[in-house]
């Protein structure tokens, strides 16, 4: 169910309401917008009396939603979410560009890359520091070292920092120093670790499963949004399918599939979407074409020798080279790079 306020009610009066809400015994969730606030009522709809609630001045609507995705909905909420982290602003006209290795490999290299993507137009940069890997025999991250790399890199670029957490009693200590929490594909339906990270401020880049449909996929997103952090980032980065010529199929259709569906930002992730360096500039224009609102893309200083996923990563200039022939893309389609 959802409440849709009149534009302009005062706060207080929307606090009014979720406070008869919460006598309902049903939970409120506040979506703004800016030019009219929504609040979604999540709990059993049996205990909503609606003739009370419709004789409230400042409400103009009373609408059940009938998506199982409650708050994610665009039923819910029709204005696209806007996230801003520091300077870096995700479903925007300006498209979010995340760009960075795999993983975090030492000081040296992850300060080069976020100094070099940066001078080449980067809004933030990405390195796994927690690395969830096919072989437990295979490098895991630096883990805390690793953190502390890309804060300090941070300090010295200006960058916001998107790192992976694969464990929920790690999204505190990443949540302290990240400025975004990636939770990937393996993770997707981690329930206890969608709900840690729902508990925490910092936005949530939220990749899709390996196999998972756009409902399971937003469902995923609702039990983060449940817990109250409403500052979830879609991320495409290609799905399992008989195809023998790349290491996954970016499902492109999906962007405007999310897009009818959900408020949320939607980026597309080229590097593992493809598998394949050659392919990750013609898929990254082609994400930016359908409406992504950013990329997620893997960038080495020297892809040949990177500790993992060197094949499907830009080296320093073609990152720099890709920046140039997107900015025409962004602007065919009324974005800007
Ligand atoms: C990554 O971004 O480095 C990563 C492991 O991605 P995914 O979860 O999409 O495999
Ligand atoms: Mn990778």
């Amino acid at each position: 169910m959802i409440i849709v306020m009149k534009p302009g009610v005062p706060p207080k009066e929307i606090k009014e309401v979720m406070d008869r809400i919460k006598k309902m015994k049903l939970e409120p969730h506040l979506l703004k917008g800016t030019e009219r606030n929504v609040i979604a009522v999540i709990g059993d709809e049996r205990n909503l009396q609606r003739q009370p609630l419709e004789a409230i001045p400042g409400i103009e609507s009373v609408m059940a939603v009938l998506k199982p995705y409650k708050l994610a909905s665009r039923e819910s909420k029709r204005e696209n979410t806007v996230i801003q982290s520091g300077p870096m602003v995700i479903g925007g006209n300006k498209l979010a560009i995340i760009a960075g290795p795999c993983t975090v490999e030492n000081q040296a290299m992850i300060l080069q890359t976020g100094k070099s993507v940066k001078a080449s137009g980067a809004s933030a940069l990405r390195g796994g520091a927690f690395k969830p890997r096919t072989s437990p025999y295979a490098f895991q991250g630096l883990k805390g070292a690793g953190l502390k790399f890309l804060a300090d890199t941070r300090k010295q670029t200006g960058l916001p920092i998107v790192t992976e957490v694969l464990d929920p009693r790690d999204v505190e200590a990443v949540a302290k120093s990240a400025d975004i929490l990636q939770i990937g594909t393996r993770n997707m339906q981690n329930f206890e670790l969608l709900k840690m990270a729902g508990k925490q401020p910092k936005p949530v880049l939220l990749k899709r499963g390996l196999a998972a449909g756009v409902e399971e996929w937003l469902m995923s997103a609702e039990y983060i949004m449940a817990q109250g952090n409403y500052q979830v980032i879609l991320c495409e980065r290609g799905i399992r399918t008989f195809n023998d010529y790349a290491r996954n199929t970016l499902d492109l259709t999906v962007i405007p599939a999310l897009k009818e569906r959900t408020h949320l930002p939607v980026i597309v992730d080229p590097s593992h979407g493809t598998g394949k360096r050659s392919y990750v500039a013609p898929m990254a224009k082609a994400a930016i074409a359908v409406g992504a609102d950013g990329l997620l893309l893997e960038v080495h200083p020297h892809p040949d020798r990177a500790l993992i996923d060197g094949q499907q990563s830009l080296s320093l200039e073609e990152f720099a080279q890709l920046m140039k022939e997107l900015a025409p893309v962004a602007a065919a389609v009324g974005r800007t790079i």
